[in-house]
C-alpha cells in the first residue's frame, strides 16, 4: 500500500439515536420518520434548545448563543431535529466533554452560531453587504434575478425548513434578527410567480431556471408542482433545477407519498419532452448524509429525475479540511447517490469572516481534492464574485495577496451593464478574510476603514 494524503474507505452510513436526546427519549421512529412531527418540533430558540439537549450542554453555550442572537445573528434560529440529530451524534448530553465537542461540531458551527465562534477583531468585512451578489439590481420580474445569459434563478418564496446561519439571502431569506429587518417581496405571492412566467414565456433566450428560495420544500407541493409544470411546457426551457437544503435537513418531506408521486408526474413529462428535472441540495459535512437523506435523495432519482446535486458552501471549522471534503463526497456519492458538483466560497455578507476561507485556500483545496473521486464527481470550488457571477477559483485574473483582492473578468453582461461600454474590459474584485492577511495587508485595511477617501 502506497501511503496516501487521504486513504479512502467506503462508511456506512449511520442515523445517529435520537433518543440519546432526553428531550426526544421517547420519541417513536415513526414520529421521527413523520414530515409533519419533523417541522413541529423544530429548534425555533433557545428555550426549545435547552428542553431538548437539557443540562448536559453548559450555560455557558447557552449565554454564547443569546449573545449571538441578539448583537450579530444575520438569521433567525430554526433547526430541524433531523439536523440537531447529527450533531454529535456518538455523544449524549450527560458524557463528559458533550459540551466541548457540540462547540466543535462541524454542523452546529453554521447552523446554531456562538458569539465566542465570530471573529472579535474584525466580524464583518468593510466590504460585506446585504444581498452581496446584488441579486435583487437583477429581478426581471420581483423574485426572479437574469444574471447569466441563459439562466434564470426564481426565488418563489422566502422561508426555508431550516436557516444557515452564513445563508447569502440573508436580506430576503428568514425571519427578522435583532440586526438584520429582512427585505419582504412587494408583489403577493402568486403575482411575482405569474409574472416570472410570464418573462420566461417572452425570452426564448433562457433554457435553464433554478427554482429556489428559500427552499422548494416550503412551498405547499401541488404549487410546486404547477409552477414546474408551466415551465415544462414553455419549449425553451431544457434545464429545471429544483433547490432544496430539505432533501437533507428534513429528507422525511421529500420521501412522503404527495412528494413522490407528484415528482413522478414531472418527471415523466420532463422525458417527454427531452427535459432535464434535477434537485440541488447542500449538504456540508459528512455526517449530514444519513440512511434517511439517502433513501430521499434515491426515492427522487427513482421518480425518473435526472440527478440530485450537491452545492456545498466551504466554511471554516465545518469542511476546511481536504479530509473533510473528501470524506463528504464520498459519504453523498457510495450510498446516497447524490453527485457532488460545487463547493462555494461562503459569499462577504455581514458576520462571516469566521467562516470564509481566502482565495488562497480554496485554491489549494480544490488541488488537494483532485485525483481522488471519478472526474464527474470532482467537485469545482466556486467563488461567486458581485456582479460576474460564478468562477472557477482558478480563474482569477490577478490576485493581490498582501491586501487580499482579487480581481475577474466576466463575459457577459447582465441588465444592470447593459449600457456599459467597458463592463467586458473591467476587474471585478473579491476580498479575502482580513486576519488572514500579512501585517502590512491588515494595516492596509485599518486605514482604509479609518480613512476611506484618503487611503482607498
Ligand atoms: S437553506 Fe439555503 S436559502 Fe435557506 S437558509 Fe440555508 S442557505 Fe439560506
Amino acid at each position: 500500500m502506497i501511503d496516501q494524503p487521504y486513504a479512502y474507505r467506503h462508511k456506512e452510513l449511520v442515523e445517529p439515536d435520537w433518543q440519546r436526546l432526553p428531550g426526544w427519549a421517547a420519541v417513536s421512529p415513526q414520529e421521527w420518520a413523520s414530515a409533519q412531527w419533523q417541522r413541529a418540533h423544530c429548534i425555533k430558540n433557545i428555550r426549545q434548545l435547552r428542553q431538548v439537549i437539557g443540562s448536559g450542554l453548559d450555560d455557558r453555550f447557552y449565554a454564547d448563543l443569546e449573545r449571538d442572537q441578539a448583537e450579530r445573528a444575520t438569521m433567525s434560529m430554526l433547526v430541524p431535529p433531523q439536523m440537531i440529530n447529527t450533531m454529535v451524534p456518538h455523544l449524549s448530553p450527560a458524557d463528559p466533554g458533550f459540551t466541548d465537542a457540540f462547540y466543535a461540531d462541524p454542523v452546529r458551527r453554521y447552523m446554531i452560531p456562538a458569539f465566542s465562534d465570530r471573529r472579535a477583531d474584525w466580524p464583518s468585512h468593510p466590504m460585506a453587504s446585504r444581498d452581496s451578489l446584488h441579486e435583487a439590481e437583477m429581478w426581471a420580474v420581483e423574485g426572479l434575478t437574469h444574471r447569466y445569459p441563459t439562466k434564470v434563478l426564481a426565488e418563489l418564496l422566502p422561508t426555508c425548513p431550516q436557516y444557515c446561519g452564513h445563508c447569502t439571502r440573508m436580506d430576503l431569506v428568514g425571519n427578522p434578527t435583532p440586526q438584520v429587518d429582512k427585505h419582504k417581496f412587494a408583489l403577493a405571492r402568486e403575482d411575482r410567480l405569474t409574472a416570472m412566467m410570464e418573462y420566461l414565456r417572452g425570452n426564448p433566450g433562457v433554457r435553464d431556471v433554478v427554482v429556489s428560495g428559500g427552499d422548494v420544500a416550503n412551498l405547499p407541493w401541488p404549487r410546486l408542482e404547477s409552477f414546474v409544470a408551466g415551465l415544462l411546457e414553455i419549449d425553451n426551457i431544457r434545464d429545471i433545477r429544483l433547490a432544496t437544503k430539505a432533501l437533507m435537513g428534513l429528507p422525511q418531506y421529500w420521501l412522503t407519498d404527495e412528494v413522490r408521486a407528484g415528482m413522478e408526474r414531472l418527471a415523466m413529462v420532463a422525458r417527454q419532452r427531452d427535459v432535464s428535472i434535477a434537485i440541488h441540495t447542500h449538504v456540508n459535512a459528512a455526517q449530514s448524509v444519513t440512511p434517511l437523506v439517502a433513501a430521499a435523495a434515491k426515492a427522487m432519482l427513482d421518480t425518473g429525475i435526472r440527478d440530485v446535486r450537491n452545492q456545498g458552501v466551504l466554511l471554516r471549522g465545518t469542511n476546511d479540511k481536504t479530509e473533510q471534503l473528501l470524506d463528504l463526497c464520498f459519504a453523498l456519492l457510495d450510498d446516497a447517490k447524490i453527485m457532488p458538483y460545487y463547493f462555494y466560497m461562503c459569499d462577504m455578507i455581514p458576520g462571516s469572516e469566521h467562516w470564509r476561507l481566502s482565495l488562497g485556500q480554496a485554491q489549494r483545496l480544490q488541488h488537494d481534492i483532485m485525483g481522488y473521486l471519478p472526474g464527474f464527481a470532482t467537485p469545482r470550488f466556486i467563488c461567486d464574485v458581485p456582479y460576474v457571477g460564478k468562477r472557477w477559483v482558478h480563474q482569477v485574473a490577478r490576485y493581490d495577496r498582501e491586501l487580499g483582492i482579487s480581481y475577474w473578468t466576466k463575459n457577459y453582461r447582465t441588465a444592470v451593464e447593459s449600457g456599459d461600454a467597458l463592463a467586458l474590459e473591467r476587474e471585478y474584485e473579491y476580498y479575502d478574510p482580513i486576519h488572514l492577511l500579512p501585517e502590512a495587508g491588515q494595516e492596509y485595511w485599518r486605514a482604509r476603514v479609518a480613512a476611506p477617501v484618503a487611503v482607498g
